[in-house]
């Protein structure tokens, strides 16, 4: 039984309150934590509640948890944008294409650069060990977010470095009135940051008086946004910016245009780490290794990014991109906070996604979000799975699926589950048939999304299943009544599967300096 979790009898699902959130009075008290940024900051519950559980954000001085995630695009509307103004996507045609660098042609496999002593096979101690880092380091990334109190400016000699992209307005108004500027200035920034036209300097702030910016400068306080290094489109209007950090590591964000039912609608694909430990074989990401997590900032200015390269909004948000969002869930979750509140995007249009790390189901459940949560299933049973996810070794299947459940009792939102189809290997009517019967056996007959496999260099024991295939698992999956859908393969051409561009162009896989 999970212990951070307020579980609700029978699956019931709770109502949602006047503001929107799930919570209700006593779990609010439950999960009351504090953020401080500069001195006392409110974040929302959703946030609050996972860190609160996650042991952070304690040591600093208290503040109520404010309450009001946003469930609706419409309802955060743009600050100078309004969405029905934006606007068309841009067509394919208009996209620059890329170089292929020589190291692979559009469509075909990538290279694979990998990291020193990453290594193919079974899951293995060195791999929790780097699964237990990547923890710690999510936590150490989590508290360089937040700026240091007053003290510890006094205490230091030269102020850490401090980015404002991916701060929510209230905590830039607090920021404003920590350093003696009036309130309306936090605003102001938050304009300069989610409005149509995303600054990159602190000198970009041009409604702040000069001398603020120099002072703001002076206390190394920085916009927090990264290089596009390079960009490659596809001809369906897909499009995979490799965005350089200010540490010189890459990782890749794709934004994903679509028309629907009239509506014009952009998906960004967002990483959550540089690299990641967890080694899907199938995985362009997981080949090169792990080498540190994403801060808020970096997380969010992927989204701003990809509203800048395509002027337009960004709708959806997957996290889906290079990492396991699971690993570094206090920054996926103060990231997701300000896409909610600031850049307008709804939390039923924000899907995180995860093939399973032990314990972190529970802690997603405290906060409590209103987002969709997808886990990526791949096998109807243990021993393939792990053969596929060697991570699965360390959290079997059917503690994974329990998990799900006790998430879906916990917050009322059905789990969603991805399925990857590799020809020969799980793609059999037969297979279909064993996952229906495994999430009927779990209560957890919810949607499955088929995902056709796509090449990678390094996986040459994997192929990409056939149409018929894919069609025949489908219909299995249907006639058992366990609704399901195709997802549509996009951008191929712009090396479509996570890792792929960021290998096709660096040699090392962690690094765009050389
Ligand atoms: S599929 Fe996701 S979790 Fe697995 S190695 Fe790739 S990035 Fe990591």
């Amino acid at each position: 039984m999970w212990e951070n979790v307020r579980l609700v009898a029978g699956g019931a699902v709770r109502g949602a309150n006047s503001t929107g959130s799930n919570f209700q009075s006593s779990d609010v008290e439950k999960v009351q934590s504090s953020f401080t940024f500069w001195g006392a900051f409110a974040m929302s519950a959703a946030a609050a509640s996972t860190l609160s559980a996650l042991g952070l954000g304690g040591s600093r001085a208290r503040s109520r948890v404010s309450l009001c995630a946003r469930d609706s695009p419409s309802t955060r509307p743009h600050p100078r944008v309004s969405r029905s103004k934006c606007p068309p996507v841009r067509a394919a045609a208009d996209v620059e294409v890329p170089p292929t660098d020589g190291l692979g042609e559009p469509g075909g496999p990538t290279q694979v650069p990998r990291a020193f002593g990453v290594q193919d096979g079974e899951w293995n101690e060195l791999d929790a060990k780097l699964v237990e880092e990547s923890q710690s380091d999510a936590r150490l990334t989590y508290e360089r977010s937040i700026l240091p109190t007053a003290d510890e400016l006094l205490q230091s000699l030269a102020p850490p470095k401090f980015h404002l992209m991916g701060l929510t307005k209230d905590e830039l108004k607090r920021f404003a009135t920590e350093n003696g500027l009036p309130t309306f200035r936090g605003k102001q920034i938050a304009d300069h940051l989610y409005g149509p036209k995303p600054v990159r300097t602190v000198d970009d702030l041009t409604t702040l008086p000069k001398a603020v910016r120099e002072t703001l400068k002076e206390k190394n306080v920085e916009i927090g946004r990264s290089e596009v290094h390079h960009i490659a489109a596809a001809t369906d209007g897909t499009c995979k910016l490799l965005l350089k950090l200010a540490d010189d590591r890459v990782v890749e964000t794709v934004g994903i245009p679509a028309t629907e039912n009239g509506k014009n609608r952009l998906t960004a694909c967002v990483s959550s780490q540089v690299g990641c430990p967890m080694r899907c074989t199938f995985c362009a990401t997981g080949k090169g290794g792990f080498a540190r997590n994403l801060a808020p900032h970096e997380i969010v200015d992927q989204v701003v990014s990809l509203e800048e390269h395509f002027g337009t909004r960004v709708t959806n948000v997957v996290f889906m991109g290079m990492g396991e969002p699971l690993l570094n869930v206090p920054n996926v979750l103060r990231a997701h906070d300000a896409l909610n509140r600031e850049v307008g995007i709804g939390a039923r249009h924000i899907t995180i996604s995860t093939v399973g790390v032990r314990g972190s189901l529970e802690k997603l459940a405290a906060a409590q979000l209103q987002s969709t949560l997808a886990v990526s299933l791949h096998a109807p049973d243990q021993e393939l799975r792990q053969s596929i996810i060697p991570s699965a070794k360390a959290y079997p299947l059917n503690d994974l699926l329990d998990d799900c459940e006790q998430y879906f009792v916990a917050t009322g939102r059905r789990v969603t589950f991805e399925y990857t189809l590799l020809a020969g290997v799980n793609d059999s009517p037969e297979q279909a048939e064993q996952l229906a019967r495994l999430l009927y056996t779990k209560k957890l007959a919810s949607h499955v999304n088929l995902i056709p496999y796509n090449a990678v260099d390094d996986a040459e024991q994997f192929k990409r299943p056939t149409r018929a295939a894919v069609f025949e698992f489908r219909d299995v999956l249907e006639s058992m009544n366990v609704p399901a859908s195709i997802r549509q393969t996009r951008g191929l051409e712009a090396a479509a599967a996570c890792g792929q561009l960021r290998n096709a162009f660096q040699k090392d896989p962690m690094d765009a300096s050389g």
